[in-house]
């Protein structure tokens, strides 16, 4: 690699150091000291640059406003399962597709764009679930601009509903609520709406701002009604990019097609994607050689907020990496190459200090000034999860507060525990345990789960975080 970037032999620099009386093969490692040694006795000028400078300029966020124009919303469907958002999404996407190629094939790539009725594009992430949704967030990749909230009018508020509003939330991610199956003879959409109250989720028509429609997936009614209130949504957001510059996004999906190659969705977000572009996503890199869209069908460009299929990366990038272009192949190259010396470096130095762990809280706390302590709490009854809030509660003071971005009743869940992870927040499951994926989960990101069955020692134990007195052997 040394020789490479020289364009020199790579016999010639082991030569070198041979005769300086360093054995190496070609393949072996050598520290910076030894490189520029080397370098400077070949004649060449060496430029010292630290690690992170590698990343510099990638996702530099100094766009230029008079190049900013309106992008199409990003929207993700949540709610509890069975709720309708799969019916939901096929809706959206049939009435859409019916108008012009009836029965036409629908290609699955991750997210697909439509246009409403207004004449609106609006792009929908297709993995429902706030795994998905979630899992990216905790990879620094933010791609939802508003999040639809499906509750069946016959079901209720059921607990993945509240996971939900909690991950929107922690995401910071304005909702609408979509009541659906109001088809049905014992749909109790008022039932819905008192019940969002008590997760601070007020409706319009209840008073609050929260914009809401009363649908059904399957009898296609009001999908017009609730495309127009995304539309009213985006415009307060007032959503914009520049279509300029070079392009960035994030990776949707990604798979290995056997005649294809590694195929990735992408999320444009900024710039406009071409083919020819050297690309880097995570710690793989390629140059684009076609781009799909969601319909199959070849496209010259993707400009923001417009999901493609990109064909062209040496490997698989994974889920949530974000995407980049880049000027140069040497470029991506080394942007890669550092990306995979971070990674292992990273997972080297988790198993020293666990995130959200108290240790690593209180240490947060101190260096970074941090003035609130983010929680997720799961108790095994309604009684004592408002206990324990309440107590918390009493803990706040000016300077720093205990912040519960989600409680409820039952087992910690995987969903818990990436919610923690984006967050950063600590886990804290009194009287309850995790289930197994939740605890796999939790050990892989290095996550601490906390176990309490009394209210006290839990609360102590906050306190103690609180006050900055918690000794990190605890
Ligand atoms: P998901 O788990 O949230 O993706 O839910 P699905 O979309 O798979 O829907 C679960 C079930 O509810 C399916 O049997 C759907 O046919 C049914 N369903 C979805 N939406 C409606 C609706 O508006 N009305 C009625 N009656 N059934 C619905």
């Amino acid at each position: 690699e040394l020789a490479n970037r020289m364009s020199e032999r790579g016999v010639d620099v082991i030569k070198l150091m041979m005769k300086q009386g360093q054995m190496a093969k070609i393949t072996d490692v050598i520290d910076a000291d030894t490189a520029q040694l080397i370098a400077e006795e070949l004649g060449h000028t060496v430029k010292r640059v630290s690690e992170s400078d590698v990343e510099e300029g990638l996702f530099d966020t100094s766009d230029v406003d008079e190049n900013l124009s309106p992008r199409p919303s990003v929207v993700t469907i949540m709610g509890h399962v069975d709720h309708g958002k799969t019916s939901l999404l096929d809706a959206i996407r049939h009435a859409n597709v019916v108008s012009g190629e009836a029965g036409g094939i629908t290609q699955h790539i991750g997210a697909y764009q439509i246009v409403a009725p207004g004449g609106a594009k609006v792009t929908f992430i297709d993995t429902p679930g706030h795994a998905a949704f979630t899992a990216m967030r905790a990879r620094g990749a933010k791609v939802t601009d508003i999040v639809v909230l499906v509750v069946a009018a016959d079901d209720g508020v059921m607990p993945q509903t509240a996971e939900a509003i909690a991950h929107a939330r922690a995401a910071n991610v304005p909702i609408i609520v979509a009541i659906n199956k109001i088809d049905k003879p014992d749909a109790k959409p008022e039932r819905v709406r008192s019940e969002l109250l008590q997760y601070e989720v007020q409706v319009e028509s209840l008073g609050g701002e929260t914009l809401e429609v009363e649908v059904s997936a399957t009898k296609n009614i009001n999908l017009d009604k609730l495309l127009d209130l995304i539309a009213l949504q985006a415009e307060l957001l007032d959503l914009k990019a520049d279509p300029t510059r070079p392009a960035e996004g994030t990776v949707i999906e990604a798979r290995l097609d056997k005649g294809r190659g590694p195929v990735a969705t992408v999320l444009v977000q900024r710039g406009t994607l071409r083919p020819g572009d050297i690309i880097v996503g995570g710690s793989q890199w390629g140059r684009v050689r076609a781009l799909l869209d969601d319909q199959g069908e070849v496209t010259p460009e993707a400009s923001p907020s417009t999901p493609v299929e990109v064909l062209g990366f040496s490997g698989s990038p994974e889920a949530g990496d974000r995407v980049a272009v880049v000027e140069s192949e040497a470029r991506a190259r080394e942007i890669t190459e550092y990306r995979e010396r971070q990674k292992r470096d990273k997972a080297a130095a988790r198993g020293n200090l666990a995130r959200g762990s108290l240790a690593d809280m209180m240490s947060q706390l101190k260096t970074a000034g941090r003035k609130e302590i983010p929680l997720v709490v799961k108790g095994d009854v309604q009684g004592s999860v408002e206990a324990i809030l309440a107590t918390l509660e009493k803990l706040n003071t000016e300077e720093v507060a205990a912040r519960v971005i989600h409680a409820g009743v039952g087992g910690i869940t995987e969903s818990d525990v990436t919610l923690a992870e984006a967050s950063g927040a600590m886990v804290i499951g009194f009287n309850v345990r995790a289930h197994k994926e939740a605890r796999a989960l939790a050990e892989q990101s290095g996550l601490e789960i906390r176990y309490y069955n009394i209210i006290y020692n839990l609360v102590d134990d906050v306190k103690a975080v609180m006050s900055g007195m918690l000794s990190p052997t605890l």
